[in-house]
């Protein structure tokens, strides 16, 4: 950065940082992908904006990133609002609590956090009253127990099939997928990796039963190298690219 520059501006300092990290992040994923012997098409970068400013998203933009992701609603339905002009595909990737589906069914155009059926069927009703569909993703929570959600959200392995069929079968909804987060406790805690192949595996048997359900969403910014290394199809990636977040979330 050049501090002598009086023509040089706040965001033009952040835009090239965000450049920056951007090109290091691109980088890690396509060398990951040459790696896993995968054409780097088959990975799309979604970048996780949360407790960053509508001011990022735009540079952002920008900087040529079509997919954004956002945790809390509270946040994102105005940072959505200020970007509707960008055209960005919007990821809703928090846990979701039934009051703000209707806010959340506005905006997004997928929800990674799907993880128990009171929550497919208000993410229907507020779709269809809202004329719009919704991509819909199950979590999948590699730290729960053989049922019930696990402290990060997401359904137990075994709750897949049945989420997934009301899924498919729900109006205004649309089946794309699984989420998971690496887990920090259980038996796959330090062990992404093998987390990830876990949520693979749960994928082949999904796309049997939806073979149009192709989405393998897994890999943040400290292990996206190990979620492609094992299929996934879109790796969420907040602080390598926007920088450390002041307080985890
Ligand atoms: C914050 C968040 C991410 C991104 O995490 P980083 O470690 O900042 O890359 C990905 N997925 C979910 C669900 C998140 O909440």
């Amino acid at each position: 950065m050049n501090d002598d520059d009086p023509g040089r501006s706040a965001a033009d300092d952040r835009r090239a940082e965000l450049a920056a990290n951007l090109a290091s992040v691109e980088e890690r994923i396509t060398r990951a992908c040459e790696a896993a012997g995968r054409a780097r098409k088959e990975v799309t970068l979604v970048v996780v904006t949360k407790t960053y400013p509508a001011g990022d998203v735009r540079l952002l933009s920008e900087l040529g990133v079509r997919h954004v992701a956002e945790n809390r609603d509270q946040e994102a339905a105005p940072k959505a609002a200020d970007c509707a002009d960008l055209s960005l595909t919007w990821h809703f990737v928090g846990q979701l609590q039934t009051n703000k589906v209707r806010s959340v069914a506005g905006y997004a155009h997928y929800v990674h956090s799907v993880d128990r059926l009171r929550l497919v069927n208000s993410l229907s009703a507020a779709a269809v009253r809202q004329g719009r569909e919704l991509g819909c993703l199950i979590q999948v929570g590699l730290d729960a127990g053989t049922s019930g959600a696990g402290p990060r959200g997401g359904a137990a392995p075994d709750r897949v099939a049945h989420l997934a069929d009301a899924v498919a079968q729900a109006q205004g909804l649309r089946l794309e997928g699984l989420m998971t987060v690496a887990p920090l406790a259980g038996p796959y805690a330090g062990r992404p990796r093998d987390a990830f192949e876990r949520l693979r595996e749960i994928s082949t048997g999904l796309q049997a039963a939806h073979p149009a359900a192709t989405m393998v969403s897994a890999g943040m910014s400290a292990d996206l190298e190990e979620a492609v290394a094992v299929g996934a199809t879109h790796v969420r990636v907040g602080s390598a690219v926007l920088g450390d977040r002041p307080r985890l979330r």
